[in-house]
């Protein structure tokens, strides 16, 4: 479904170049939730933009759905990033729009018509639990609401995969066993492949069916969690 094949990425800073991910191969299977764990600064948020290909590789390829995203250009880019919703830690809602407003941002900047987008937004909505809040702004909202507002919203386009970077790293406990039921949710009914960062070694004991581990921009350990498989 997502495979990177030997991707590599570098940050030029005043101290020279700086290595954030070395030659990584990785398969992501489809219709499975796949955790990337790993110490702050290892490299995962960079592996998993580089999955849409939003952070472009300096080499090695992106394949997914069998095309190499690293040599499409921008037009055919940004269509097949639409197959690929993204959920981030601070969640990035617009705080000038409404919850429907936020969710529909994705469809309008598609093109996509009012009435359908309507239809649209109120699927999502539904579909994280959060239609009675449509007409609100995120600001009167708790932080584990903000996000479900952030997952419908990566949700807009119907993607075949969701790409979370910490999800639940600004929730509390309670509150980030919701978030990864929703996400669990989704993976089992929409057959979406989840794909999340994540430093907390409880969110991959609660939801992922496999992980990887990178450390200092390299993988270096995966495993499958036996006692649960993916739906696929
Ligand atoms: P993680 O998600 O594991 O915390 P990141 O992928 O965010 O790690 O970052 C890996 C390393 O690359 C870090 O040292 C970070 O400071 C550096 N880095 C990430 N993005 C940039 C950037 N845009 N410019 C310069 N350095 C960056
Ligand atoms: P449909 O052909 O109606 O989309 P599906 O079996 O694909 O049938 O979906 C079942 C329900 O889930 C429908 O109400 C559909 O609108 C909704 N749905 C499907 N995919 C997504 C998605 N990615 N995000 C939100 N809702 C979805």
């Amino acid at each position: 479904m997502i495979s990177l094949h030997e991707v590599s990425k570098s940050y030029s800073s005043g101290e020279g170049i700086f290595k954030a991910v070395e030659s990584v191969s990785l398969t992501i299977r489809e219709g499975s939730i796949h955790g990337i764990i790993g110490p702050s600064g290892a490299g995962k948020s960079t592996l998993l933009r580089m999955m849409n290909v939003l952070e472009p590789p300096d080499s090695g390829k992106v394949i997914v759905g069998g095309q190499d995203l690293t040599r499409l250009p921008e037009s055919q880019l940004r269509v097949a990033r639409r197959s690929m919703g993204m959920v981030f830690q601070q969640f990035h809602l617009l705080h000038n729009r409404t919850v429907s407003g936020n969710v529909a941002v994705p469809l309008e900047l598609a093109g996509m018509s009012k009435r359908q987008r309507k239809e649209r937004v109120e699927e999502c909505l539904q579909f994280v639990g959060l239609q009675d809040k449509a007409k609100q702004y995120p600001a009167r909202l708790s932080g584990g609401q903000k996000q479900r507002v952030a997952i419908a919203r990566a949700l807009a386009h119907r993607p075949a995969v969701l790409l979370c970077d910490e999800p639940t790293s600004s929730l509390d406990s309670v509150t980030t066993g919701e978030i990864l039921n929703v996400l669990r949710h989704i993976n089992e009914t929409l057959g979406v492949t989840v794909v999340i960062v994540t430093h907390e070694m409880d969110v991959v004991k609660e939801i992922c069916h496999e992980v990887s581990v990178v450390e200092q921009g390299r993988l270096t350990d995966g495993f499958a969690l036996e006692e649960r498989t993916a739906r696929n």
